[in-house]
């Protein structure tokens, strides 16, 4: 079938088309709008869906080379997120099916950041763990199938990539700084500052604490050395960066363990992060476990990942009607 994926739950506004669960087209539409106010103004965002998201659909179709009359149905993004941008593309989801009389999907946000991994080969076997790391999310994932999903810990603060974007701002660094980070740290010694640990239980996650050690740690050498911020950029940013990962990894280690599982995978905004990705790698070949890791374009938020989720709903007959509404709040 073909399947065409609306994705508007923060600031990408994003059409896909898929057919027989391969991508054909992906276009994502960033909103550059919000970079002024250091985040995302949610009034800002939906109104910048509503211009993008008209143009972004009409190039998925034309990319894909298809007729919109082949279409067999449409999936949006029903949650979490932000509940004005969610409404946008709701509703166009709900129009188009409407009009077009085909069967609509409604696609969990998060579980599409997870169902990423079955765009391209190869791709993990069931049951897999999946860390997914975002702007808004920090998630271990039992995955036992492709909607059915175990949370088996979260974060119970901030988020990794709020983590990585609130360091940013603390460090003069535009948003989003989480990719900035990213760069940053590829020219400085990760093992020049050691930011603390948080102790917490089991296997939830915690990075209030790390984002105050950060700005006090900042402030004192500030004070001892004027320009001491410039000078160690660098440095700061790979030692944050270490920090971050070694939270994250320790983390999916103890899960991987509990659940024994050796298919291992990460997923959202925050698995595009080098540093990430390069530890990932070398853990999964010290514990033997097979590692997958999203290609660039399917880790932030993109209307692929909701065409093949909608793929998987239109398999199994999984439709929903006209009086479905968005969700701001959307459990995994
Ligand atoms: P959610 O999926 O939880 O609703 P979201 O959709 O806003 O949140 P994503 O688009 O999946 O989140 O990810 C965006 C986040 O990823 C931002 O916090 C951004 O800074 C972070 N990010 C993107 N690239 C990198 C990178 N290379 N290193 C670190 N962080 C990154
Ligand atoms: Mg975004
Ligand atoms: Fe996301």
């Amino acid at each position: 079938p073909i399947i065409l994926g609306i994705e508007s739950s923060c600031d990408e506004t994003s059409a896909a088309i898929s057919i027989d669960g391969k991508i054909h087209s992906n276009i994502i539409a960033n909103q550059t709008i919000h970079e002024k106010f250091g985040g995302v103004v949610p009034e800002l965002a939906s109104r910048a869906h509503q211009q993008n998201i008209i143009p972004a659909v009409d190039q998925a179709i034309r990319e894909a080379k298809i007729h919109k009359n082949e279409i067999a149905a449409v999936a949006f993004t029903r949650g979490p997120g932000l509940l004005g941008s969610l409404l946008v593309g709701t509703s166009f989801a709900k129009a188009f099916a409407l009009a077009r009389n085909i069967p609509l999907i409604e696609v969990n946000h998060m579980q599409a950041h997870i169902l990423a991994h079955f765009i391209e080969d190869p791709v993990p076997a069931f049951p897999f763990l999946c860390l997914t790391v975002s702007g808004g999310h920090t998630q271990l994932v039992l995955v036992n199938g492709y909607f059915e999903m175990e949370l088996l810990g979260y974060t119970l603060d901030d988020a990794a990539g709020e983590a990585f974007d609130k360091t940013a701002k603390i460090l003069g660094l535009p948003y989003p700084g989480g990719p900035l980070i990213d760069r940053y740290a590829q020219q400085g010694n990760p093992q020049a500052f050691t930011f603390p640990e948080p102790q917490i239980p089991g296997l939830n996650f915690s990075f209030s604490g790390l984002k105050t050690a950060i700005l006090y740690f900042v402030q004192q050498k500030e004070r001892e050395v004027p320009g001491f911020l410039q000078t160690h950029l660098g440095d700061i940013c790979a030692s944050v960066q270490e920090r971050i990962v070694s939270i994250l990894l320790n983390k999916l280690k103890r899960a991987a363990r509990e659940v024994g599982v050796q298919d291992v995978a990460i997923a959202g905004g925050v698995s595009a992060n080098s540093g990430l990705r390069n530890a990932l790698i070398a853990l999964g070949e010290q514990q033997g476990w097979r590692v997958f890791i999203p290609r660039f374009e399917y880790c932030t938020d993109n209307a692929a990942m909701i065409a093949i989720a909608g793929h998987y709903k239109y398999l199994a007959r999984d439709f929903v009607g006209q009086d479905v509404a968005p969700l701001a709040r959307y459990n995994v």
